[in-house]
């Protein structure tokens, strides 16, 4: 209708002409007006509606506008919006209360952050101060975010335009077994060249120097990349042995998107901190953190921590935080997360594979999943190059806008489909989007050679 087009040209025009977007050549880019969300779906002003497979950017997992939620928010902003992060406030406390008693282990303490960089910034910051020792170790391909310690951290191509202060950042290969660093043809094979290699960089860098080892607990942007078995107690073990503090960046698996609350339950490891944001209020208001073991938090038990954030504990993000957690809780989502992988997701993505050439492997579990998309099995060549760009990337580009035609928006990362839907959704919905999907890869087919 008229009005409805009339605001769609307002939101475009003023996006268009004072909207500077993350990650982007802001003339090179068109996106899309967003109207309105609710559970696994969102729409445009034209009435479209796309079923979402990224959950925004994989945070939204209990999906759009739970009702509780969006009225626990409400009514906190009724009653007190803010207070200063020095004072001791209900929510904030019982925020920490409902996360520590779901962190594994000893890591009750949580300081909190806006999102997931800086609980990334603060873990790192923690360890140094805790080991007094300058290096951090981290994986290639990784992500850990985009302030100026977490990119330098980061191992994917997003650190490039940022390679300024990567002083103390050290990085190795951790386990993949479908493209192995190590030439590994098994699990077993992977995992113990992957230690050995973690190992071999340790010594070589002195291990007096290292602060902190940080890992994904499950690969997230880097294209959902399940550590074998065995992996995270080695990496343990190596800390343990060299004095290095572990941290685990579970800032987008944790919260219910692996089948657990935690990642690293799925491996029963204990890290030293774990870095949270994303999924603890489902992104309804920015939260994140780090949760702390109980020997760091000695660290600061009597010396001041340097560190801090105005809106530490934001008051709206904790009243978000605990009815988040609380909703999850009384609806199983954790549960559901982990049916929705091992019943549905994961037989549906094999089947798809076994019917499309242009998929190369299915790995995942819960409601986080990867297609690795490839122009010949055999060969496992990519089905666009690593970084690509432009010309270089448009079988993706195709792949993506078939899906989008078909109603589902896909989250694409170099030649992966990842697969994270909200830990809420329908089987019915999971057998809509398997469909849509299956009617999109036979773009991504055409390039199979
Ligand atoms: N760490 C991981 C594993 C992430 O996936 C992300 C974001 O996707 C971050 C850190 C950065 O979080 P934020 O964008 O909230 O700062």
């Amino acid at each position: 209708n008229a009005e409805a087009a009339a605001s769609l040209a307002g939101v475009k025009d003023a996006d268009r002409k004072h909207v500077f977007h993350s990650w982007s050549a802001q003339e090179l880019i068109d996106p899309l007006a967003v109207a309105g969300a609710a559970g696994s779906y969102f729409w445009d002003y034209e009435g479209k509606r796309y079923l979402d497979f990224s959950s925004a950017l994989v945070y939204t997992n209990i999906g759009y506008q739970h009702p509780k939620v969006a009225a626990a928010i409400a009514e906190q902003a009724g009653k007190l919006c803010t207070v200063a992060p020095g004072f001791a406030v209900d929510v904030r406390s019982e925020a920490a209360r409902l996360i520590a008693e779901r962190t594994p282990g000893d890591l009750d303490k949580i300081f909190f952050t806006n999102a997931g960089a800086e609980a990334v910034e603060n873990a790192v910051r923690m360890a140094r101060l805790h080991t007094g020792r300058p290096k951090v170790l981290s994986a290639y391909r990784s992500y850990h975010g985009a302030t100026s310690t977490a990119i330098n951290l980061t191992g994917d191509a997003r650190r490039f335009g940022n390679d300024t202060a990567t002083a103390g950042v050290v990085r190795f290969w951790g386990p993949y077994l479908y493209r192995s660093p190590f030439h590994a043809t098994t699990e077993a094979e992977e995992c113990a060249r992957a230690l050995t290699h973690l190992e071999d960089t340790i010594v070589f860098e002195g291990p007096q120097s290292i602060a902190a080892i940080i890992l994904e607990t499950v690969g997230g942007a880097p294209g959902v990349l399940v550590p074998p078995a065995g992996y995270l107690a080695g990496v343990r073990e190596l800390c343990d042995r060299f004095g290095i503090v572990f941290v685990l960046d579970e800032v987008m698996v944790g919260f219910g998107r692996t089948g657990t609350w935690f990642a690293a339950d799925n491996w029963e490891v204990t890290p030293d901190l774990i870095c949270f944001a994303k999924g603890v209020t489902s992104g309804y208001v920015p939260l994140g953190g780090v949760a702390i073991s109980a020997a760091i938090a000695e660290t600061f038990a009597r010396r001041p921590y340097p560190g801090g954030l105005t809106y530490s504990g934001h008051v709206l993000a904790c009243a978000a935080a605990v009815a988040t957690i609380n909703v999850m809780e009384e609806e199983g989502v954790v549960a559901q997360s982990a049916r929705t992988g091992a019943e549905l997701l994961g037989p549906g993505l094999r089947a798809l594979a076994e019917r499309h050439p242009s998929v190369g492997e299915v790995r995942g579990l819960g409601t986080f999943w990867a297609l690795e998309l490839v122009r010949n099995r055999e060969t496992r060549e990519p089905l666009v190059p690593y970084n690509a760009a432009g010309a270089d990337n448009a079988p993706m580009a195709e792949f993506a806008a078939a899906c989008k035609k078909g109603g589902l928006w896909p989250l694409v990362a170099g030649n992966r489909l990842h697969v994270a839907p909200a830990c809420t959704i329908t089987p019915q919905d999971v057998a809509k989007g398997l469909e849509i999907l299956d009617g999109a890869l036979t773009v991504a087919d055409a390039h199979v050679v």
